[in-house]
């Protein structure tokens, strides 16, 4: 397998190696293809692309920063950490990078409706967002459940304008919540559209969703030899379903001296039941309408997960992740609970910057690894978002 062949994928039928594809009814496959089809050729549209790289300057405040934070790699007493502050993006996260470009895409689709669900409410939020500036109608479907832990979100997505769907069935969670949108989602495919949540589900969205989020990669890259020349060392980002690291490693893929290391949550320690570490236990199986390495019972049944980052806690992941890691580009390692709070904390009282937990996953394994490393090594972790949502969570769980 060489690099070029890495950077081909998918194939036409959306597969990235074994994985990924469109597991789902023929109707369904209809309205993949569409979309598929409808992409391909508004992608190469000057008048889209153009937009969109003005909503990214202007909108959403890009490029983010690449910034050497000094006294954390001084603390630490090996190699340099660089951050790719996606946290300093409008929303606060990555996630508003493919949500935009969703939305977009459903403005030159002639769609007037996007659907979505949404776990903890950072999806919903990021798409409401870019709905809202696109001017198309947002339904956001969320079990009662999560409607009652993640208030903040609930408000904000409905002061954007956006119908907030409860759902009562089932576990009124997640898992329910996609039920549902899909549902609603079938009763009129061809005026509205379906915004998945990161590089997860049928083919196109894998492909979609990291096409709208390499621009982090892009940049990353530029900053990195301007500010300090060359290529990094390595490059961390962590792993729910995949889309911010898919975003930052898609540019390094090619340069096989840099080292890829994803980190996915071992929550309260891999030899439990309590973690969603896909990479490092799942086996390969079907999720969603895609094939990729699934957390899953003897019968095929995914099985519970748990992570402190409720954005971490998906018992699949994206194919492209499962394909990087049988090729060997990828490395992936996991981080529990306890060190994500620790580098947590640490970030915050050392340069300021409160992350997100799930990109503290990153900064966890970041640290670990500097401290092993000479000083002329580097570092660049994604941090993928900021922890204002987190804070009152985490004061609890440290009883501070
Ligand atoms: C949703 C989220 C993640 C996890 O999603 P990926 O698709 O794996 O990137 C990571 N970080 C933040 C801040 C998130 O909001």
């Amino acid at each position: 397998m060489t690099t070029e062949n890495l950077l081909e994928m998918p194939n036409s039928s959306g597969f990235f190696g074994p994985y990924g594809g469109q597991f789902i009814p023929p109707e369904l496959k209809i309205v993949m293809d569409e979309i598929t089809q409808s992409y391909l050729k508004i992608r190469e549209l000057p008048a889209f692309q153009e937009e969109l790289a003005e909503l990214f300057q202007y909108y959403v405040g890009r490029p983010s920063p690449l910034y050497y934070a000094k006294r954390l790699s001084n603390k630490h007493g090996g190699a340099k950490i660089f951050l790719k502050r996606e946290d300093l993006n409008h929303t606060g996260a990555h996630k508003i990078n493919h949500c935009l470009g969703e939305a977009l895409l459903a403005k030159y689709m002639g769609k007037t409706k996007i659907l979505a669900e949404t776990g903890a409410g950072q999806h919903g939020v990021a798409l409401a967002t870019a709905c809202a500036l696109v001017g198309i109608e947002c339904e956001i479907h969320m079990g009662q459940v999560d409607i009652e832990k993640e208030h903040p979100n609930v408000s904000k997505m409905k002061v954007l304008g956006c119908n907030v769907v409860p759902v009562t069935m089932g576990t009124a969670t997640l898992k329910d919540a996609v039920d549902s949108a899909f549902i609603e989602y079938m009763k009129d495919p061809i005026s509205q559209l379906y915004a998945i949540g990161s590089v997860v589900g049928p083919h196109p969205f894998p492909m979609m969703v990291r096409d709208f989020q390499s621009i982090i990669g892009r940049e990353a890259k530029k900053q990195f030899a301007q500010q300090h020349g060359g290529l990094p060392n390595t490059v961390v980002a962590c792993v729910g379903g995949g889309s911010n690291a898919i975003g930052m490693f898609t540019e390094f893929l090619e340069d096989t001296d840099v080292e890829l290391m994803g980190v996915e949550p071992a929550g309260k320690g891999l030899e439990t039941d309590q973690h969603a570490a896909t990479m490092t236990l799942g086996t390969p199986g079907e999720l969603h309408g895609f094939k990729c390495l699934v957390l899953q019972d003897e019968q095929g049944e995914p099985l519970p997960v748990h992570s402190i980052a409720s954005g971490l806690d998906y018992p699949g992941v994206g194919p492209q992740h499962s394909y990087l890691k049988e090729t060997g580009r990828v490395n992936y390692t996991s981080v529990t609970d306890e060190e994500c709070l620790s580098a947590f904390m640490e970030l915050s009282r050392v340069e300021g910057i409160i992350p997100a937990l799930e990109s503290a996953h990153a900064v966890a394994y970041a640290i670990k690894l500097a401290q092993t490393k000479p000083k002329d090594h580097t570092i660049v972790v994604n941090l993928s978002g900021r922890g204002d949502k987190d804070t009152d969570y985490v004061i609890e769980m440290l009883g501070l």
